[in-house]
């Protein structure tokens, strides 16, 4: 039988791709914010309904973009641990302290009085993650960084196309980033994008994006997080699906509601949410009936994926942190398989194999 990956990646009809590489090959402007670049640009702000954006070479360029322009050095972040590893290490990359708070156990998102608990001195600012696409409790959360003048930074990889209370959820905060890489939702090959509400904020990452060049002048230390004109077309083929691929995926995952969710523990959305399908997590009430359910697929020649295992604050070079909700919950959750049109005839066999397991 077929291999189920937890993800594939969407791929356009062939055609029209290969429409936007004849037209890339006859102006040989391969990249530096060629025509592709420029048109995505536009066409992201339009679909994301966000203030200003730009196309970077991938998320986690956009998160270190992010700490630089907000002048985040030698100081501490708090963040969550519950998140792919690039949240945390775009931090320690950047030479600053990641903290960990805890996170809630119905959405997964970062815990406000967690945060509020840990804020110290050399506190400079909050880095949230919009884990699974699940919106964090961004009142709470921006409450507290106006109370201690802390900045604020959503990590929004998995949330493209998510709207909260009516807006953007990449409206929250100081700067929003963005991944397109092939695993995620809306996929650029490679790629990831930094939005802000702030003008000021936009001129800078923009320059620090091209090296800190503004046209032939030097401004500003920069470096090189431009992404190709190959990847942005694909972006541009990839935007016009958008619609179906939601669409698709939450098919599946009501499927996966209506069979799985009386049985499973499952996270909460919060209410107002206008959610993208992103991710099907669920939650164990063991990591040895979760380990069970994943043989047993896996002898089935289906790979769901431990997202997020191990929790961040429990890897061996990040620095140590209590976090017992996100460290209990990492040991028991698994992401099932979840993809534009994938066959009904596999969910029903994940379903089944899962019921009977547990
Ligand atoms: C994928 C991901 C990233 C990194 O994005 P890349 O485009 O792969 O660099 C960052 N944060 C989270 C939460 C992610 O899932």
């Amino acid at each position: 039988m077929e291999r189920i990956n937890v993800t594939k990646p969407f791929l356009p009809p062939i055609e029209e791709y290969q429409k936007y590489i004849g037209e890339i090959w006859n102006r040989a402007h391969l990249t530096n914010n060629g025509p592709c670049v420029s048109e995505l640009n536009k066409k992201l702000k339009e679909y994301l309904d966000v203030e200003n954006i730009q196309y970077v070479a991938n998320g986690t360029l956009a998160l270190m973009l992010a700490i630089n322009a907000l002048k985040l050095e030698n100081c501490d972040i708090i963040t969550t641990p519950f998140t792919y590893i690039a949240t945390t290490s775009s931090i320690m990359w950047q030479k600053c302290h990641p903290v960990f708070a805890d996170i809630l156990p119905d959405t997964l998102c970062i815990d406000p009085a967690s945060v509020e608990r840990l804020i110290t001195p050399k506190t400079k600012a909050i880095l949230a993650v919009h884990v699974f696409g699940i919106p964090c409790d961004v009142e709470a959360l921006e409450n507290i960084a106006a109370k201690y003048g802390l900045k604020l930074i959503y990590d929004a990889a998995h949330a493209f196309s998510v709207r909260y209370k009516g807006k953007s959820i990449l409206r929250y905060g100081d700067i929003s980033t963005l991944s397109f890489h092939s695993t995620k939702l809306f996929h650029t090959i490679e790629g990831g994008a930094v939005s802000s509400n702030s003008k000021e904020l936009f001129e800078i990452y923009e320059k620090e994006m091209r090296f800190g060049h503004n046209g032939d002048d030097h401004i500003c230390c920069g470096i090189n997080a431009k992404n190709s004109e190959f990847h942005a077309a694909m972006g541009l083929v990839n935007l016009k699906y958008i619609d179906y691929i939601i669409a698709s995926r939450k098919n599946t995952c009501e499927h996966y509601d209506a069979f799985l969710s009386q049985s499973l523990q499952r996270p909460v959305l919060p209410e107002n949410t206008e959610y993208n399908y992103a991710y099907y997590p669920v939650i164990f009430e063991s990591e040895k009936v979760l380990l069970k359910v994943y043989d047993k697929l896996v002898a089935d020649n289906i790979f769901p994926r431990r997202y997020f295992y191990p929790s961040i604050n429990d890897i061996s070079y990040t620095p140590d942190g209590e976090c017992p909700v996100s460290s209990s919950i990492s040991k028991r959750i698994l992401c099932l398989p979840l993809y534009t049109d994938i066959p009904t005839e596999v969910v029903e066999r994940i379903e089944k194999i899962i019921l009977d397991t547990i």
